[in-house]
């Protein structure tokens, strides 16, 4: 498909929550028409209205010219079921985060749409091949997963199901730079590559924090390093219920009481981060600006002293190794696995869509700028300090550390 052939598509976008809405305001605000479904009426004027407020901040800060913004939003239709979506070209689901849910939508669009739409499914955890069986075209589904603020962030993961076609997997990143988003193709598993590494990253800060670290000398940290925004801010901003409920669902979880036992703690005090006010930080009315909550830290203590998890302290550097090494090292597991590509796709994942400092690369990169033997006796010391159950080394990691060699150096030669 030509980028021609996507400048005159018609996308339908199935839930008009936090994403769905996003997701339209950047098909909208680059040209095609959108029709956005969603079941409650409420909902879908709340996200129409939440379309048009995009539009409007576009066109405050510069980046759209009020007549763009205006047809943009004379392209958008609202509808409360699937027959809008019949010569609808791809449709892109983002509905809440629950299988059956998603699979009896799937099941509906596989009915109301014509052969060759491609269904996309904006999941950040279910199994992508599970909602492509529910529907007797499985080679049209892919995932597109994107990242909130849907209109601002620029990465979509785009997730290839076993039975995904090559032209699907072609369409969703003709899509995607065609709507001015830089489109990745991962495989599929829990957490995709993004999250996946995320999860090993947030793990050693939830242990840290039962182990006495502040959240905010974690945050900065790994600030100072360069990230974004420190993972414990992240946790607020993203909400931290978020995790909780896919944690609940998920059946892989390792036997640690220890595991992210903070955040589970916070939720079930009614601390869910940002939109609540209360988070691993507290925030004044609306405010998006952190503040240091006295209450957490004795919450964490008393918690800790439950598990028998003993205070101690901690330099910045075993801070930011346990981190930024856990991270690349699930990496170095997922490029071994092929659920990545290349090192440079999950460099390029984790500078677009989780605040990577982009001077340093990525975390591929900047494992190879450290030397991966370096990387790799760190882990073995922090193993043999904290056990092998997180620190096993990625056998990629140790074939590269043994050959005094690079990511970058096998980015090449393993293509060959
Ligand atoms: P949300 O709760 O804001 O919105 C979901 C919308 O789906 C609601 O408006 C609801 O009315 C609608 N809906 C529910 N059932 C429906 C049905 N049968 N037909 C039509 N509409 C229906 O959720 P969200 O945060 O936008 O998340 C949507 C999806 O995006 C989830 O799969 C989530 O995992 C994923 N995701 C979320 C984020 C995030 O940060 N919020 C990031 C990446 C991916």
């Amino acid at each position: 498909m030509s980028a021609d052939t996507v400048s005159s598509q018609h996308v339908g976008v199935v839930g008009a929550g936090t994403m769905g809405a996003g997701i339209a305001t950047s098909c909208l605000a680059s040209g095609l028409r959108v029709t956005l479904i969603d079941s409650q009426a409420t909902a879908l004027a709340a996200g129409q209205h939440r379309i048009a407020e995009a539009l409007d901040g576009a066109v405050r800060r510069g980046k759209l010219a009020a007549e763009t913004a205006a047809a943009a939003r004379a392209r958008l239709i609202g509808a409360r079921d699937f027959s809008a979506l019949g010569d609808a070209d791809v449709v892109i689901e983002a509905v809440y985060e629950n299988l059956a849910l998603k699979q009896d939508i799937f099941r509906a669009l596989d009915a109301a749409c014509r052969a060759h739409t491609l269904l996309a499914t904006n999941t950040s955890t279910l199994d992508v091949a599970a909602i492509a069986a529910a529907t007797g075209r499985p080679q049209d589904v892919v995932g597109m997963h994107f990242f909130s603020p849907a209109h601002i962030m620029r990465l979509v993961e785009i997730v290839r199901a076993p039975q995904t076609s090559h032209a699907s997997v072609a369409r969703a990143l003709a899509l995607s730079a065609h709507i001015g988003k830089v489109g990745v193709v991962v495989g599929n598993c829990f957490g995709f590559v993004g999250n996946r590494m995320l999860y090993a990253y947030g793990r050693e800060n939830q242990l840290m924090l039962l182990e006495g670290v502040a959240p905010q000398r974690i945050d900065a940290v790994l600030e100072g390093f360069g990230m974004a925004m420190g993972p414990n801010a992240v946790g607020d901003l993203a909400g931290l219920d978020v995790g909780y409920r896919v944690r609940r669902e998920r059946k892989d979880l390792p036997d640690d009481p220890r595991y992210y036992r903070v955040a589970d703690l916070l939720v079930e005090h009614g601390r869910l981060g940002q939109k609540s006010g209360l988070g691993t930080y507290r925030y004044a009315n609306g405010s998006r600006q952190r503040e240091v909550d006295p209450e957490v830290e004795p919450l964490i203590r008393a918690e800790a002293a439950r598990l028998n998890v003993a205070p101690r302290t901690h330099s910045d550097d075993e801070i930011l190794k346990r981190c930024l090494y856990a991270l690349i090292n699930e990496g170095a597991a997922i490029l071994g696995e092929r659920i990545a590509a290349s090192p440079s796709d999950i460099d390029v994942i984790w500078c677009n869509g989780y605040g990577f400092p982009r001077e340093r690369g990525g975390p591929m990169a900047y494992a190879d700028s450290l030397g991966l033997a370096s990387v790799y006796d760190g882990i073995r010391r922090l193993a043999a300090e904290h056990g092998a159950r997180y620190w096993s080394v990625a056998p990629l990691l140790a074939q590269l550390s043994v050959e005094n060699s690079t990511f970058a150096a096998w980015q090449i030669t393993s293509k060959t």
